[in-house]
């Protein structure tokens, strides 16, 4: 039987500065192991893709971390790699993750050229000193000049990420940074809200009362603010947080919301194929000196995995529902469901469902179940009863 496609993520661990928000499994000043790890990573794609080419792949997503700190012969050598181990297919979405002060014309020109068609860029706010609290690298002026290279370079299918929910963030300033935002017209754009992440800078000066707590309120004032500046401005709201032009949802990040295969390989990167859920060793150090082990695992699971997990039917349902009422438009697609498990979703939870749909929190129509504006406030109380 053929799999069906399979998204791949690939995790690059390194940044050279680290962010004051930033949780992420990243590490700066080991520069000098990136080719180790480029070793170690390529042999972890071909103990990923098995004995044949046979795994077929529809997306490709290279994550970090900061991946544009690899040059483009790291780069190309690890696209050629995924092109002789996997199947993958000829129009597939192969997305890059990139810090602003990394591009100029020549890298990205060199990025479009080994088969990247999907840019990702960390603007993340358009205010300096946003940008300085963060200790980002860039200041705004380096995405103002960028820019139009992105496109020079042939990129036509481009994200820029933002961050919202910020200590001393207000209305104003955020309303810049969608104005600066909506200037470039990107063809996608993810928002993120600030999470106060153990272990981190900004966490540890909100609690010292160095710098105030985000106001929760405020920061849905924000989220309502970009709804509607991004609905005008003819942008499409797929996801809780994310919004595009129409035809340029992030088909990778579309296979996680639908519960689909991927694998992952990298540190720290997580997967979930052939029924089990995986991830793998943290350290970058680790990782390189796992990688020259002996594989013993059957597919996906390499030597760089320490965890894994068989999931069963009711679990799968679990996160499928989970996942895909994130979905904002697509919820849960009621024939899918019921071809992939053999019962329909109405008969499974028809009366939890009603109950919510009574309440205003769950919109069923004759393909979909989507979460209403109200139920995306309160999904963990429809997720409860649910799952
Ligand atoms: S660049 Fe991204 S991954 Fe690196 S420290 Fe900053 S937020 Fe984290």
């Amino acid at each position: 039987m053929t799999p069906s496609p399979h998204a791949l993520y690939i995790h690059i661990p390194f940044c050279t500065t680290k962010c004051t928000y930033c949780a992420f499994n990243t590490y700066t000043h080991l520069e000098t192991l990136i080719p180790a790890f480029v070793d170690a990573l390529v042999n972890e794609l071909k103990i990923a893709a098995g004995e044949q080419p046979n795994t077929p792949l529809a997306t490709v997503f290279v994550g970090g971390g900061t991946p544009s700190l690899l040059t483009l012969e790291q780069h190309a050598r690890i696209l050629s790699t995924i092109r002789s181990h996997f199947d993958l297919d000829t129009g597939a979405e192969i997305s890059i993750e990139t810090n602003p002060n990394d591009l100029d014309l020549t890298y990205l020109s060199g990025l479009r050229h080994e088969g990247y068609n999907r840019l990702s860029v960390g603007m993340q706010s358009a205010n300096e000193r946003e940008l300085r609290l963060f200790a980002r690298r860039h200041d705004h002026a380096v995405v103002t000049q960028i820019w139009p290279l992105i496109r020079q370079a042939g990129f036509d299918n481009v994200n820029l990420d933002l961050i919202y929910g910020s200590p001393f963030q207000t209305l104003d300033t955020w309303r810049q940074t969608l104005d600066e935002t909506l200037r470039f017209a990107p063809d996608h754009i993810s928002l993120y809200a600030l999470g106060l992440e153990d272990g981190t800078p900004l966490k540890a000066w909100v609690e010292d009362g160095s710098v105030p707590r985000p106001d929760d309120d405020l920061t849905a004032d924000m989220y309502d603010l970009a709804t509607e500046m991004l609905d005008q401005a003819g942008y499409r709201q797929y996801e809780i947080s994310n919004w595009c032009k129409p035809g340029h949802e992030c088909r990778h990040n579309l296979q996680y919301w639908r519960n689909l295969p991927y694998i992952g390989v990298g540190p720290g990167a997580h997967g979930y194929a052939g029924g089990v859920r995986y991830s793998t060793e943290l350290s970058p150090q680790r990782y390189v000196r796992r990688l020259q082990e002996t594989p013993v695992n059957p597919f996906p699971l390499t030597p760089a995995v320490i965890e894994s997990t068989p999931v069963d039917r009711a679990n799968e349902i679990a996160d499928t529902l989970m996942m895909g009422l994130r979905l904002t438009r697509e919820g849960i697609e009621l024939d899918t469901f019921a071809a992939r498990f053999g019962v329909s979703l109405l008969e499974l939870h028809g009366e939890v469902i009603a109950k919510h749909v009574q309440a205003g929190l769950l919109h069923v129509d004759d393909a979909h179940i989507t979460l209403t504006e109200r139920g995306r406030f309160l999904s963990n109380v429809v997720l409860r009863d649910l799952i």
